[in-house]
């Protein structure tokens, strides 16, 4: 047996090839573009970007363009769109690194077909997310000045896309419905955008009318589901992150004893305590104190007292665990260990939060 680190995320790139395979079969026509952003989830960018390629990932996602260039850097090929800029970026090297740039506003646009080069864009607009994208009033102004640089040949308008804010599906369906709006003015101003979207995994799986040409999928790829009322296995989905740690420390105590700080756990009787060194520096959340479950040998245990920085105290019992066994935080629910969902609602919450927080300290493991 080889020896496993301290703290580990294994990120089991079977299940997001799996995942990435399922969803490109369930949105049949429809390009898949997959979302890495943010450590891809925590999960690691590159290695989840690489394995979704070879899946037949037909896109790549990020936030930033520093985010996309790191996947040129690995030599990754496949289109990317990068959508959230800091206002005075330059975009010279987004242009070189061939990075389709999401471009919310006007200045932004200026901004851009300022560039070196001619840029791939793709326009965004906001159809009632309120978040980035042009307002419907600043619509024909936007087009109007991409339809003048791109006939200077300073931007290629690759895309015209959206977000949905998920709030229901008469909202979805208006969004929907602005987008289509959006669409017939750009193109009636003299853009043809070749890809339209704005769904993400919840449109993309229940919103068939938002899927358009392509979808951006970011939670579904690692096998988690956006739905309350759906597990991962509901939608075919495999979660492809183990989260673990060796015990570091198994005592005996006697009944009564108080456990971490501010003694918000007590032990009722004469027991073992195992220390799992893992904490909210690490992203454990701290408000699962009292709660987070915990697989240990099969079995199933929840944090004793309050979560620390860099550790937490399980209360064992007369079970038999030793020193250097594997506390399992987070896994495959459907291989009986405790879930993302199972941490967020023991902390209030979502599963996309439980994973994207996990820290530097845990070292990131890919098995295939
Ligand atoms: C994060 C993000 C996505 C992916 O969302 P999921 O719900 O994880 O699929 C898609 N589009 C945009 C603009 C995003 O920011």
């Amino acid at each position: 047996m080889t020896a496993r680190p301290f703290r580990e995320a294994r990120i089991d790139l079977g299940a997001i090839a799996h995942n990435v395979r399922e969803l490109k079969r369930q949105m049949g026509d429809t390009l898949v573009m997959v979302v890495v952003k943010s450590r891809g989830y925590g999960h690691g960018a590159v290695p989840v970007a690489r394995a979704a390629v070879e899946s037949g990932a037909d896109w790549l996602g990020v936030v930033e363009i520093t985010e996309a260039l790191e996947l040129r850097a690995a030599g990754i090929t496949t289109p990317v769109l990068a959508w959230l800029h800091d206002p005075g970026a330059a975009f010279d090297e987004a242009v070189a690194g061939n990075i389709d740039i999401g471009v919310s506003y006007l200045e932004q646009l200026d901004r851009v077909a300022a560039a070196s080069g001619t840029a791939n864009v793709q326009l965004k607009v906001d159809t009632g997310l309120g978040r980035n994208g042009a307002a419907d009033s600043e619509w024909p102004e936007f087009f109007d000045r991409a339809v003048t640089h791109e006939r200077a040949g300073r931007i290629r308008v690759r895309g015209l896309w959206s977000h949905l804010a998920n709030a229901g599906e008469l909202q979805d369906l208006e969004q929907v419905a602005a987008f289509r709006r959006a669409i017939e003015l750009a193109k009636s101003t003299g853009l043809k955008p070749e890809i339209l979207h704005m769904a993400a995994t919840a449109g993309a799986l229940r919103v068939p009318q938002s899927r358009f040409d392509l979808v951006r999928i970011g939670l579904g790829v690692y096998g988690l589901s956006p739905f309350d009322d759906a597990t991962s296995a509901d939608l075919g989905l495999r979660p492809a992150l183990e989260l673990s740690a060796a015990i570091a420390s198994v005592k005996r105590m006697p009944a009564g004893s108080g456990v971490s700080y501010g003694y918000d756990y007590r032990t009722a009787a004469e027991t073992s305590l195992a220390l799992v060194p893992l904490g909210y520096g690490d992203g454990v959340p701290r408000h699962a104190s009292n709660r987070g479950p915990v697989s240990i040998n099969g079995r199933s245990y929840r944090v004793a007292g309050r979560v620390a920085m860099d550790q937490f105290v399980v209360d064992v019992g007369d079970d038999d665990v030793k020193i250097g066994d594997r506390a399992v935080l987070i896994g495959d629910p459907a291989a009986g260990m405790p879930s993302a969902e199972d941490w967020a609602a023991a902390s209030g919450t979502i599963n996309y939060e439980i994973v994207t927080r996990l820290g530097g300290r845990i070292e990131r493991t890919y098995i295939a």
